[in-house]
């Protein structure tokens, strides 16, 4: 096949991070709030940053740029706000960019009060959108210019222009119902209408393909849902070509109804599902382009462009012009530039890209596809290092290899049942009716958090820096005999983040300088990299727990983070299951369990916050991943004597499609967030006859309110109807890391108040 401009391969990519590269969208938006600067100074930096983005785009060579994936919150509320479905206490009639921070926050700089709309993880991302309130009676306006002029302005600058839209079908999904008795998709008509607007005002603007996101085609979608696409893109059929995405897992299980759609592409995840490439060619129809997503956009790797070439150069030949390529999904979910990370080391660097390498990589496969010589030459030179690694002695461990193939189940299994274990534990620790405790962190102070900063900065040396800490440490446990609790946490000073603090310290993680991504809003988190075999080299936590158990009478609670957080909260390597990677954690935990245990920690704690958020996207395939969490998590704790009590924490409380693998943990303690459930929660837990102790949180620590004697009791009284007294603690919803010490102290001294009152009525 010869190539001419006529089947020159499109690129382009799903969407770009916002935040900028120095997160100055985030640094922006907070100083608006805070009412620092105006307005227009934010827009301003907004503006700048769409300019610098784009720019990015077509300095790699991509041949369209991306627009309206910019947000000043997340792309669901933009939907929203575009629309003009703004929830009726939010709504004065003119939406503008304070009705979204309020919708999103609860307050702005100008407008009343009120409460804020609910907030849910995208997908199986850290990501976080505005949940979308929906009423019977909703009425859909496109209203809010945004979009609009964002086109007006990337057109302007002289871009070629792909506009990106939230799909109306998807857009349904993602929000709830805000009445009974009625079903949102009941809106569907309504809200085609206002997309037909949309879609109509990008044609005046003089848009030719507009990206129409349907993310949800990924998911198992009940029969409704998944019939609903067929009316939407009947109706949606106008002069602009509609590109469908889909994304983060295979679409084949809802293939036949897709291509009976009216639409002109289909956009296809290739990194997260690269199996579905051939069955989507076959049924792709003859008009349709094909936008293969070959660049993974939710991790950090260096593409192998010459294994993409293998895998495209048959469907480009079958294809001709009609073959796009693109990133997986939107480039949202990975850092911005690799060639700020001067601190990587050269080995490590050379395997990794972000968001900008990720262009390039794009518009280097295509040039390559379209039988450019050079670019043939480039991708190969390009893909070397990334081959070469498969084979690097820094990757491959054979000792860390050998101890994970030689996991047994019995590896998993604590040395006695629950039952034993609790008989021995109770005669050991000998703790009242109603423990009470907390979940592990106590304020992290500026004190302590500029401490840190000198330190990593070189102005602190590290004998100060931990005599520092240990003054922390000691004043936390002044503080927890002060207020008379049961059992004590040394309080996490030491930690910035709960993963990358064991990320900085076991072997098998690069950490990254800049490597931010956005986690919601303002909120950017910066995800360690797992690069190699996972091992610890020493020792992690005793230093700290054994140091704070000397100061006190009181049992001290070792503290550590779970196998699953860890991979959930990192970007994994791609050339190892997620369980081998967990296995290889939970067995470098192992040892520090063995290590605390030796040191004479009688009670660990092994956080596992990201158990749930871990299920993949297809609920069929739930089991087998909570069975391989499950077994990482026994794994880590199993090295435990009977008598040695394992905690575990999970910081929310919608247990009821996983209690059975909660229950197979077979933690003798678990800690989870009920208060603001009024307990309710707690049902699933009584439902499944949960066998061992639950320490249901009492108290809301994401509020500055102080908790009343009286509204402990009335939880624990609850609780106490739902799991039986002796199985019970006491403790708050989470981590104190977020409160200051005064909001800590008064809010503890009611828990145990409230405590003591309890004991004395039983
Ligand atoms: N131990 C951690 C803390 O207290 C747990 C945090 C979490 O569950 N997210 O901060
Ligand atoms: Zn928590």
């Amino acid at each position: 096949m010869t190539i001419t401009t006529e089947n020159k391969t499109v690129t382009h990519i799903l969407g770009y991070p916002r935040v900028g590269s120095q997160r100055e969208l985030k640094f922006a938006q907070e100083k608006y709030w805070r009412g620092e600067i105006e307005q227009n100074e934010l827009k301003e930096v907004g503006s700048l940053l769409r300019h610098r983005h784009w720019g990015d785009q077509v300095g790699a060579g991509l041949d369209y740029v991306s627009v309206g994936d910019f947000a000043w919150y997340d792309h669901v509320l933009n939907t929203s706000m575009l629309l003009g479905h703004i929830p009726k206490r939010h709504d004065n009639g003119f939406p503008d960019l304070d009705t979204l921070f309020r919708i999103a926050r609860g307050k702005a700089p100008t407008g009343c009060s009120c409460a804020a709309s609910d907030m849910t993880k995208w997908f199986n991302t850290n990501y976080h959108y505005i949940v979308p309130e929906f009423t019977e009676d909703d009425q859909f306006n496109v209203s809010w210019q945004q979009l609009f002029e964002e086109v007006a302005e990337a057109k302007k600058a002289g871009h070629k222009v792909k506009p990106v839209l939230l799909g109306p079908v998807s857009y349904l999904w993602l929000g709830k119902e805000k009445e009974e008795g009625f079903d949102r998709l009941s809106l569907l008509p309504r809200l085609l209408a206002a997309y037909q607007q949309i879609l109509s005002k990008l044609e005046a603007l003089g848009v030719e393909w507009v990206q129409i996101d349907e993310p949800v085609l990924a998911l198992e979608l009940p029969k409704p849902w998944a019939e609903s696409f067929k009316l939407a893109y009947q109706v949606l059929n106008g002069n602009t070509k509609l590109l469908l995405t889909t994304y983060f897992d295979n679409i084949t299980h809802h293939l036949d109804k897709i291509v009976e759609l009216n639409i002109d592409g289909l956009h296809v995840d290739l990194s997260a599902a690269p199996e579905q490439l051939n069955a989507v060619v076959d049924a792709l129809p003859e008009n349709w382009v094909l936008s293969a997503g070959v660049v993974n956009g939710r991790n950090v790797w260096r593409a192998d462009l010459s294994h993409v070439l293998d895998v495209l150069q048959p469907v480009k030949a079958k294809l001709g012009q009609r073959l796009w390529v693109g990133s997986s999904c939107s480039l949202l979910h990975s850092p911005i530039d690799l060639d700020l990370e001067t601190d990587l080391s050269p080995e490590v660097r050379q395997w990794l890209s972000f968001a900008k390498q990720k262009c390039r990589e794009i518009s280097l496969v295509a040039q390559a596809l379209d039988g450019n010589d050079i670019a043939i030459q480039e991708c190969a030179k390009y893909s070397a290092p990334i081959k070469a690694r498969a084979t690097s002695a820094l990757v491959n461990n054979p000792d860390v290899r050998q101890r994970t193939n030689a996991i047994t189940a019995a590896l998993a299994k604590r040395k006695a049942p629950y039952a034993e274990r609790t008989r021995q534990q109770r005669a050991a620790l000998n703790l009242p009716l109603l423990p009470t405790t907390t979940i592990g962190s106590f304020p992290q102070t500026n004190e302590i958090r500029t401490q840190r900063r000198d330190f990593k900065a070189g102005y602190l040396t590290e004998a100060d820096y931990n005599t520092a800490l240990k003054g922390h440490i000691a004043d936390a446990i002044q503080r927890q005999e002060d207020l008379d609790l049961d059992v004590f946490v040394h309080g996490e000073a030491e930690r910035n983040d709960m993963v990358e603090y064991f990320a900085e310290l076991l072997e098998g993680f690069a950490v990254t300088r800049f490597g931010w991504v956005q986690s919601y809003g303002s909120r950017c988190v910066k995800p360690a990299v797992i690069v190699s075999d996972i091992y610890r080299a020493k020792p992690m936590t005793i230093e700290w727990t054994t140091y704070a158990q000397s100061l006190t009478d009181k049992l001290v609670k070792g503290m550590l983070t779970g196998p699953v957080t860890i991979l959930g909260w990192t970007f994994p390597r791609e050339d190892l299951s997620r369980e081998g990677i967990a296995n290889q954690i939970a067995l470098a935990l192992r040892d520090e369990v063995s290590d605390l245990q030796a040191a004479g920690i009688k009670i660990i704690q092994i956080d596992e916050p990201a158990i749930r958020e871990g299920l993949p996207l297809k609920e069929s395939q739930w089991q087998a991943y909570l069975d391989w969490a499950v077994n990482a998590f026994k794994i880590s704790a199993a090295s435990a004597e009977p008598q040695t009590q394992i905690h575990t924490h999970m910081c929310y409380s919608e247990f009821n499609h996983i209690i059975k693998s909660v229950a197979a943990l077979d933690a003798d303690v678990i800690t989870i967030e009920t208060s603001r459930s009024d307990m309710e929660l707690l049902k699933a837990f009584e439902e499944f006859d949960y066998p061992n102790e639950i320490g249901p949180g009492v108290y809301d620590i994401h509020s500055p309110n102080i908790p009343s004697i009286e509204q402990i009791v009335h939880l624990v009284e609850k609780a106490e109807t739902l799991i039986p007294i002796e199985r019970l603690w006491i403790n708050p919803d989470c981590g104190l890391k977020t409160r200051n010490w005064e909001e800590t102290e008064a809010a503890l001294r009611s828990m145990v108040e409230a405590t003591k009152k309890l004991r004395e009525q039983w």
